[in-house]
């Protein structure tokens, strides 16, 4: 498998009362063709953050600092902002939480998901009377409404997004996504807001796209236990840095550092044997982050090398840790 997309060393920065605080702090990973990457971490650790930015998304007054983001050759920092607009929805497309604060109320669900198409000219440029070229895409979008599992599309292309269940408005949103059949999809927590039923569905339908399209797919969620089931690759996100990455099975079943413990500790149905159940103390709070590991003030196991920061070393074939228990200083 070929990279698709390479995350350089990306920091983003928000102005505070506290003074400057890093969201994203000097993250790097990449994602091959049609893999499955889950990153996991609580509210604050900036995984949302870095799929925020990757689609030249940052809210301000975030600012990029310094990093690169590749899809394919194209550092995509460096983009025109139009340029970065064909290459949203074409190349790499985004799943968000909450469809409806996404999907517009005021227009049909269909239009919503055919203009995605017209936007980004997913027919071509082809001498195409308006008119046929209306008809070319009103079809294209039923059929993609029946792939991700909208019933009776022809009817439910008419209908406003409060017309639909939350279940189904995330898949319409899924069909936006899929409109121009990107190589990469970033879900961001795309079932948060379900209940657990619906959850799955959407989870099936993620997975059979995977399979059946090849498209890579990112899936940032809180939900460790999520992330597993799906999940080729595991990266954990803790104040904005990565502090363990590696395949599915060997972060679940031999997990290094003291959070990513602390997080599976959790979960009675994956937590490895011999692993205490152990919850985390606190929160994380970016504007008072130690000069050290920023995990330090929650670590039962911190000591006096945790007040400089560690490192991100490999422990194991294709895992990698950021602690002072398993290597040297950064
Ligand atoms: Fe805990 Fe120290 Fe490891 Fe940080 S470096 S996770 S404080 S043991």
């Amino acid at each position: 498998m070929r990279t698709i997309l390479r995350v350089e060393d990306l920091l983003v920065e928000f102005p505070t009362p506290h003074g400057q605080v890093r969201a994203v702090n000097g993250v790097t990973f990449q994602l091959a063709t049609g893999e499955r990457l889950g990153i996991v971490g609580e509210s604050g650790s900036g995984k949302s953050m870095t799929l925020l930015t990757i689609m030249g998304l940052t809210p301000p007054p975030g600012r990029i600092r310094r990093g690169e983001v590749w899809f394919k050759e194209r550092n995509l920092l460096e983009a025109s902002p139009q340029e970065l607009r064909q290459m949203r929805g074409r190349h790499i497309a985004m799943i968000f939480q909450d469809p409806m604060t996404t999907l517009n109320p005021v227009f049909r669900v269909g239009e919503q998901i055919r203009e995605s198409l017209r936007v980004h000219q997913y027919l071509g440029e082809e001498r195409v009377p308006a008119s046929r070229r209306k008809a070319l895409e009103k079809q294209r979008v039923l059929r993609l409404m029946a792939e991700v599992g909208i019933p009776a599309p022809e009817e439910r292309y008419e209908a406003y997004p409060h017309e639909f269940s939350g279940g189904m408005q995330q898949r319409a949103m899924i069909a936006i996504a899929l409109s121009c059949d990107p190589e990469v999809i970033l879900a961001d927590e795309p079932t948060t807001a379900l209940d657990v039923t619906v959850q799955a569905q959407i989870m099936r339908l993620l997975d059979q796209i995977n399979r059946q399209r090849g498209t890579a797919i990112v899936l940032v969620t809180h939900d460790l236990h999520l992330a597993t089931e799906f999940c080729d690759r595991i990266l954990v996100m803790y104040a904005g840095q990565i502090v363990e990455q590696g395949p599915t099975e060997a972060v679940i079943r031999h997990p290094k550092h003291p959070y990513t413990q602390g997080l599976l500790g959790a979960l009675p149905e994956i937590r490895p044997e011999k692993t205490p159940l152990m919850p985390i103390p606190g929160e994380i709070d970016l504007a008072h982050l130690p000069p050290g590991c920023p995990f330090a003030p929650r670590c039962h196991r911190a000591m006096e090398a945790c007040s400089t920061p560690p490192a991100l070393l490999e422990v194991e074939e294709n895992h990698q840790v950021r602690c002072f228990l398993y290597g040297g200083l950064a």
